[in-house]
């Protein structure tokens, strides 16, 4: 193992006594800017601190039942999992003591030196932003456990790994200030303790009431006995304050929403409430529990990496695993929580999940609760599942794709904006509203998937279906690829407005102003156009633009092309069709136009027209200003 304390770049001094070895460093520059900013200034949500530490004490005992699994040899003959939360009226300290993991010295410098927990990093970009006060968004967040110097001038933690000898002790000291220091320590017990040195006027944590108003409120869900002790003069009997019965097995009816969400920012290490849950204790062939949660937004971290903390596994209410995928479908990889079951082996391994028979039926279980869940929350309370889709939509989405079984559910559950509510253009609708107001005779349903749906609305695919009075549904370019998949909702076809000819109900079949000219003039562009597009051809679908992008009727938009390519896939390379608008003044000037030159230019520019209309970048923006305004100029001042 390294010696941590030895060769570290930000330690600044060296204690000459060597018996106590000890060694001051800096804090790394986060936590530096985290204190600086947070901790002076703070004035509510003392309660904080306190909930904080015993939430990591009850992680570092989880951490050692878990490790204990495989080598019971950890316990050192003390099995009871307990937390203390002791208090010294003369000497002005709280402390947290558990009986868990503990930590080594290198583990004490990265946890308790460093921003390790992603929760903290997102709190201190939010106080970056404008209007953000450290006193509004602590309640938001959290500090974890930096947020002990909001109430202490002055913390030590002292501890030691479990498993290792008595003289790999350490203690760690620090006001806050910038520094911290390690020193070693002959410490007996294993686990934790921390101990705050409480700032001047913070006497109310000195008061058992109050500690234990705090420990109830946050901490009743943890499934550890929390035992209250007064230190020093004083000092009277100890006293199990909470439960300390796992909060999943305990009946839903006695269980109060605090209760609920409390343990979900527990588990979840987030700082916001969630959007909804489900706790189910599932009796029959495989029987189980689980609470899962949906969260209120995406956490922070999780769009880089496509993976969270997951879902929490217990078996025989021993933590086994964290972050296990194998009990929810990836399309559901936003939810957090915990599934406890006794059907389950304690030495489950990662390998065995993947083929274990009960796992396959929790995970069906659990996923039709959670669609159930979703479905209610839809017909019930629309806001609110607004506000789940705007967070988690496209994820969920990738269930019409890999749903199997559940593909339909998914697929009732999709949203989308419509041309239909122009007034309100957060307005979202299903398919199921959709078909419910189908015109007579219309047979599909017209979709239009761009690159920038706030800017779809503008499309000049929408024209025809304007004049027709029909709904367009609108997406993005993950619409596409996923209703590609889908086809159809209930027998009806879903019909792209942007792709291959388009029938609407009552269009008749009338030829397109100026058909001959129109298609002499387009096979003219496409001289100019070698390379750049498939074909050039009159459209019927315009009326007020010039032009536009078609595709055919199974082939992919340039805009999910660039998605796919985005994420590292190879989509073939196809090149789309400019339809143009033989009716358009533009156009019949393009018509009208002498020269080659001049033709070349026309055309590229109605191509780069098409292209910004769908929201596609330009390979050369200089190159369409410069043409631009050349014919703009011979315009102004024609020749
Ligand atoms: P988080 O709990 O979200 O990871 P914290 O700031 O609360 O963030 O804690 C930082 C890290 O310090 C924890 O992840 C853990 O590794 C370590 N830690 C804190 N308290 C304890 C403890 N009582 N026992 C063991 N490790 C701890
Ligand atoms: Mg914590």
């Amino acid at each position: 193992m390294r010696r941590a304390c030895v060769s570290s770049g930000s330690r600044t001094m060296t204690n000459p006594s060597i018996k106590d070895k000890r060694a001051d460093y800096q804090f790394g520059v986060e936590v530096r800017q985290l204190l600086e900013l947070v901790i002076g200034s703070l004035y509510s949500n003392k309660e904080v601190p306190l909930r904080e530490l015993i939430s990591n004490a009850s992680d570092a005992l989880e951490k050692l039942r878990f490790e204990a699994l495989q080598d019971d040899s950890l316990y050192e003959k003390d099995a009871a999992p307990k937390i203390r939360v002791e208090y010294d009226k003369k000497n002005r300290t709280v402390s947290v003591i558990d009986n868990g993991i503990g930590m080594s010295r290198e583990e004490l410098r990265n946890n308790l030196g460093t921003i390790a927990s992603s929760g903290t990093r997102k709190f201190l970009k939010a106080l970056q932003g404008k209007d953000a006060t450290p006193d509004s968004l602590i309640g938001c967040f959290g500090v974890g456990f930096y947020s002990s110097f909001v109430i202490a001038d002055k913390v030590e933690v002292s501890t030691r790994k479990a498993g290792a000898p008595r003289t790999a002790g350490a203690r760690w000291t620090s006001r806050g200030k910038g520094r911290y220091s390690i020193q070693r320590e002959d410490r007996p017990a294993r686990g934790t303790r921390v101990t705050l040195y409480l700032k001047k006027d913070e006497e109310e944590f000195l008061d058992g009431y109050r500690l234990r108003e705090i420990t109830r409120k946050y901490c009743d869900h943890i499934g550890f006995p929390i035992v209250m002790a007064q230190e020093g003069e004083g000092a009277g009997k100890e006293e199990t304050v909470n439960r300390a019965t796992a909060l999943w097995k305990r009946s839903g009816k006695e269980i109060a929403d605090q209760e609920y969400r409390e343990f979900y920012k527990h588990i979840a290490h987030d700082f916001e409430d969630p959007l909804c849950y489900v706790h189910k204790n599932v009796e029959g062939k495989t029987e189980y529990t689980f609470l899962l949660y949906i969260p209120a937004a995406a956490p922070a971290g999780f769009w880089e990496r496509r993976q969270l903390r997951g879902v929490k596994l217990y078996s025989h209410r021993v933590f086994i695993m964290e972050a296990v995928e194998q009990f929810l479908p990836p399309w559901l990889r936003f939810v957090r929580g915990v599934i406890d079951s006794d059907d389950l082996p304690l030495n489950i391994s990662r390998e065995i999940l993947q083929t274990n028979q009960a796992v396959d039926s929790i995970r069906r279980g659990c996923t039709r609760r959670l669609l159930d869940q979703l479905k209610t929350m839809a017909e019930r309370e629309p806001e609110k599942y607004r506000q789940f889709w705007q967070a988690f939509g496209t994820i969920l989405k990738e269930g019409v794709v890999e749903a199997g079984a559940f593909r339909d559910d998914v697929t009732e559950l999709l949203r989308f904006a419509s041309t239909r509510e122009a007034q309100d253009e957060a307005a979202l609708v299903s398919f199921h509203d959709y078909r419910e107001r189908m015109k007579e005779g219309q047979k599909e349903i017209y979709f239009l998937a761009t690159e920038n749906p706030a800017t779809a609305r503008s499309s000049p695919h929408l024209e025809l279906a304007r004049e027709h009075g029909l709904e367009v549904l609108l997406g993005d370019p993950v619409d596409e690829w996923v209703l590609t998949h889908l086809g159809e909702y209930r027998g009806i076809r879903i019909k792209w407005v942007n792709k291959g000819d388009l029938d609407l109900p009552d269009a008749g079949d009338e030829e397109p102003e100026g058909k001959e000219t129109g298609e002499r003039l387009a096979s003219r562009i496409a001289d100019c156009l070698k390379g750049k597009v498939k074909e050039v051809r009159p459209s019927r679908r315009l009326r007020e633009s010039a032009c536009c992008l078609a595709y055919g009727d199974q082939e992919m938009s340039a805009g999910l092309q660039r998605v796919l390519t985005a994420a590292g896939h190879q989509p073939p390379d196809r090149l789309p069709t400019l339809e143009i608008n033989p009716g358009h003044v533009l156009v019949r000037h393009i018509g009208a136009a002498e020269g080659e030159e001049r033709l070349r230019d026309w055309s590229l520019l109605l191509l780069e027209q098409a292209m910004l209309n769908e929201g596609a970048p330009l390979r050369d923006p200089a190159d369409f200003v410069r043409r631009l305004n050349r014919l703009l100029g011979e315009l102004v001042t024609p020749r």
